[in-house]
């Protein structure tokens, strides 16, 4: 480092009030740089201070009006102003795009000026400083009332119990945590295991809070998270530090840092600075700053336990729906199993079985004539013998496959009865519908062809025996089989391949 910037910076050392510091550095210019000349204006609310240094054998400084001060204050850039004595060098102080006053060196005319760029660090530097000053000497009235904060801290707890979710939890922190404790920037990190962290919510370099959930790193060597002293309730507070967004460095000022806590566990950290307006920590800041990480903790823990119930909740329920779905398609197709037969899957005779007696009481309440068909097939014994009993099985199912779609009224009902035999029930049907039905019956069997082996085929055909009764009080279910049974046996004595309906 060049003595300019040595006996600069040794200055802000040696010296503690900041008059006195602001006295020492002006003769610097002069001493260091050539300058005959040094004025510093700064813009205190509103008002003007000035600080004047000049080597005692030359002219004072010129001296502008407010106005003119206002104009040049306006200026982003270093300038200069030439008259035929003297050349001045205007460098704007700023921090963060607000001016806060002006440097003027002057020198005698016709030496050289010293190059801006070379006073950059410098600028800033004093820009950072004052603009800390600034900020301390609030005026009365409009400083931030630490029982204000209080309250506060109340409203904020308030507002991350009724948030709606961690994510809009961790917002409102940062958010009001900002507003609330007056703080610049705030941003709030989680660890994720295995050394791990990822950003929340945090703050841009113009005060708005950011979602940062895309931030996601090890863990840097970082001299918070690695201090010894960073137990519960430790704050960690750096002056006169680097501060960073995104991992770049943007700026200057004081950082802290509190730590979220689990129990003894830790489980996230809250980083807090003054990029923005560089105000400085008030001294009741540190104990507000660890009572709301206190809060945000609490409240974190909180809502992570519920979210974890919750979760679990989910998947029981999932897992209970899930299997209920399982149980109730198992149910389906045990309910299909129960109602038919396994060979020809038309409904079986446990079908008919229960069918029967609600359609007779039915008929008989209403006074109708329930029809009931046994159909047989002729001479089935020899088909087994002749082609074996795969293809008696395969002919059985043609045959029902057949027959389940020939009566297609309202309420009927055909079954396989049981060995070669179906039945048709057809409540509220009289003799007359029974009798289409049978010989629809017996047409269908006969102009099947039932293949035998690869070429042949055969035909089979069916015997029909019809019962139709209207109920009445003697009457009983058994007695329509047994009619339809003794007509089938009549229709098979007549020559089979025939339908007879019972007639007493
Ligand atoms: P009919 O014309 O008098 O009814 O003569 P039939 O040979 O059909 O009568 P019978 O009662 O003597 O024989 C019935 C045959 O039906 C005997 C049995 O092997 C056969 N049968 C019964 N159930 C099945 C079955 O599920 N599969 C096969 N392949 N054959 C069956
Ligand atoms: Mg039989
Ligand atoms: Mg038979």
């Amino acid at each position: 480092m060049d003595s300019f910037y040595q006996a600069y910076f040794s200055q802000w050392q040696t010296a503690t009030e900041r008059p006195a510091v602001i006295d020492g550095l002006l003769p610097l210019f002069c001493r260091h740089l050539g300058a005959s000349s040094c004025r510093l204006f700064v813009k205190k609310h509103a008002e003007w201070t000035h600080f004047t240094h000049c080597t005692p054998f030359h002219s004072l400084p010129i001296s502008p009006r407010d106005e003119e001060l206002e104009g040049w204050l306006c200026q982003p850039m270093p300038f200069h102003r030439q008259s035929a004595e003297k050349a001045v060098l205007w460098l704007p102080l700023q921090h963060q795009g607000t001016p806060i006053g002006l440097l003027a060196l002057s020198y005698p005319a016709g030496s050289p000026c010293t190059d801006p760029d070379y006073l950059q660090p410098c600028i800033l530097h004093l820009s950072a400083e004052l603009k800390n000053d600034i900020a301390a000497e609030q005026p009365a009235g409009s400083g931030p009332v630490l029982l204000d904060m209080l309250q506060g801290l109340h409203d904020i707890s308030f507002a991350l119990w009724r948030a709606e979710s961690i994510d809009d939890m961790l917002f409102h922190a940062v958010e009001q945590g900002k507003k609330v404790l007056k703080i610049d920037r705030i941003a709030i990190f989680l660890l994720t295991g295995h050394n791990r962290m990822k950003g929340t919510y945090g703050t841009d370099t113009e005060g708005n809070t950011v979602k940062e959930a895309y931030f996601e790193s090890p863990i840097p060597p970082h001299w918070f998270i690695d201090h010894p002293q960073a137990q519960h309730g430790y704050l960690a507070i750096e002056e006169n530090t680097s501060l960073y967004h995104d991992l770049q460095e943007i700026g200057f000022g004081w950082s802290a840092y509190t730590s979220l806590w689990d129990g003894d566990k830790r489980v996230g950290w809250i980083a807090y600075d003054n990029l923005i307006n560089g105000r400085p920590l008030a001294d009741y800041h540190p104990q507000l700053l660890k009572q709301f990480s206190f809060i945000v903790s609490q409240h974190l823990v909180r809502r992570q336990t519920e979210e974890h119930l919750s979760q679990l909740n989910g998947e029981l329920e999932k897992r209970v729906t899930e299997r209920t779905r399982e149980l109730q398609q198992l149910n389906r197709q045990l309910e299909h199993t129960s109602r038919h037969d396994p060979l020809t899957q038309v409904p079986n005779r446990r079908v008919f079985d229960q069918t029967l007696p609600l359609e007779w009481r039915r008929a008989q309440r209403h006074q109708l004539p329930v029809s009931l068909l046994i159909i047989d097939v002729d001479h089935f014994k020899s088909f087994n013998d002749t082609y074996g009993h795969a293809m008696g099985d395969r002919c059985l199912t043609l045959i029902a496959q057949t027959l389940v779609s020939v009566e297609r009224r309202a309420g009927a009902l055909f079954a396989r009865y049981g060995g070669e035999e179906f039945v048709i029930l057809l409540p509220g049907q009289n003799a007359q519908a029974a009798i289409v039905a049978a010989e629809n019956t017996l047409k269908a069997v006969r102009s099947l062809l039932i293949p035998v082996n690869d070429q042949e085929y055969c035909n089979v055909t069916v015997s029909v025996g019809i019962s139709c009764m209207v109920p009445d009080k003697q009457s009983t279910a058994d007695q329509l089989f047994n009619q339809a049974d003794s007509a089938l046996y009549k229709a098979k004595s007549l020559g089979r391949d025939a339908f007879f309906i019972y007639d007493d």
